[in-house]
């Protein structure tokens, strides 16, 4: 059966014209999901995220075959969901990645000879006779839904767009990029608060946000604040803050790359899914900065994967020169390093509070009278926005 459903997904590669993604669901149905990217490598839609985003507990456990070489965002979210391994062809060869094992060189299936190796290179005529073959299969078909985009994120209108930029208006202040990533930080901690509130277990935590307090903000090479997203995983294994922000920015922006000389500011470190999907949908020149690293990752496609200057920067600071890890270690000791990894505990709840009041600190600094009395307008009304939707 394993080779069959390679089969198979390589003929509904050729009926459907894209590429795709399937799982079996029972004797002879299938789960199936088509490519979203249209032609753009930098899309979050590929085959596999779709397929597990819609329906992330059905794939649990199980195999996924694809008519092509899955991408970081693809294995990272498969790990994610529990999925067993992915089948997919590479050229003429069969290959495997098992989930069980971290890295990604892949094993090559031997032995097998299908008699579909060179499907894709065939003239008109062969296809024609493999569309024929797929017609005269008696399986079935669902379509999987996108999962693109739905909740715990969104975009800035213009206002919020200037919360980080206009400190930096001060000519005489000027603004460098370490008070700029320190900025970036607490607007990350000051989304995270405005969901999920400090604790876990806030009543006035809305049902669609559920999810670990965990959370970003991705700002342009310029400084314009584009997007937020926190973590709503409850609901959905994959729908962690990176996921959101990434889909929400995509999706209004017509599958946009995300910026040229961007950052993305997160609370934690990008699991293997949310570093894959970053990988998958940035530039080179892109950076990460992270509230705290995460000990216990593996391999990541940004930790590991070669690309640009991504993680040129980790454990960002929360003021200039001191780092969130810094203020932990001070507050909690070396012994209560990790166990603040949601912040959403006794001191780091309180450290939580404390990034947003740090944050009105910081625009006393480079602001002033009514220019001040603006930007903590903007601020308030943008992290209403926050609470308020699931986007903007
Ligand atoms: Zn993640």
């Amino acid at each position: 059966m394993v080779n069959y459903n390679m089969r198979l997904a390589a003929a509904l590669r050729l009926r459907y014209g894209c590429h795709v993604a399937l799982v079996q669901t029972g004797g002879d149905s299938y789960l199936l999901a088509r490519d979203g990217r249209a032609g753009r490598a930098h899309d979050n839609q590929a085959p596999v995220v779709r397929l597990l985003q819609s329906e992330p507990r059905t794939c649990k456990s199980k195999m996924i075959f694809t008519s092509h070489v899955p991408n970081h965002a693809e294995k990272g979210m498969a790990r994610m969901c529990g999925v067993r391994s992915i089948g997919y062809l590479q050229g003429p060869t069969e290959r495997w990645h098992d989930m069980r094992r971290s890295g990604y060189s892949d094993t090559p299936q031997t032995g097998t000879t299908l008699g579909y190796r060179d499907w894709f290179n065939r003239p008109q005529l062969e296809r024609n006779r493999i569309v024929g073959w797929l017609r005269n299969q008696n399986v079935r078909y669902q379509w999987a839904e996108s999962g693109r985009g739905r909740q715990g994120a969104g975009t800035t209108g213009p206002d919020a767009r200037r919360l980080i930029t206009d400190l930096g208006s001060l000519a005489s202040h000027g603004i460098d990029q370490t008070a700029r990533d320190t900025v970036g930080m607490l607007l990350a901690f000051a989304v995270v608060e405005a969901v999920h509130g400090r604790y876990r277990n806030n009543p006035q935590r809305g049902r669609g946000y559920h999810g670990q307090n965990i959370g970003g903000v991705l700002v342009a090479g310029d400084g314009r604040l584009l997007a937020w997203g926190v973590n709503t995983n409850l609901g959905n294994t994959t729908l962690h803050g990176e996921v959101n922000i990434v889909q929400c920015f995509q999706s209004k922006t017509g599958g946009a790359q995300l910026p040229s000389n961007g950052t993305l500011y997160t609370t934690l470190e990008p699991c293997e899914m949310c570093a894959g999907m970053l990988h998958v949908t940035t530039p080179g020149n892109f950076r990460v900065v992270c509230g705290q690293d995460d000990p216990n990752l593996g391999w990541t496609a940004l930790r590991n994967g070669s690309k640009g200057n991504m993680m040129s920067t980790t454990r960002g600071p929360i003021l200039p020169g001191v780092t969130w890890a810094d203020l932990l270690a001070a507050r909690l000791g070396a012994s209560g390093t990790f166990a603040t990894r949601f912040l959403e505990q006794g001191e780091t709840a309180t450290l939580l509070g404390d990034a947003h009041v740090m944050l009105h600190h910081m625009a006393k600094l480079y602001l002033s009278g009514d220019a001040l009395a603006r930007w903590r307008q903007t601020l308030v009304a943008f992290l209403q926005s926050v609470r308020g939707g699931m986007g903007g």
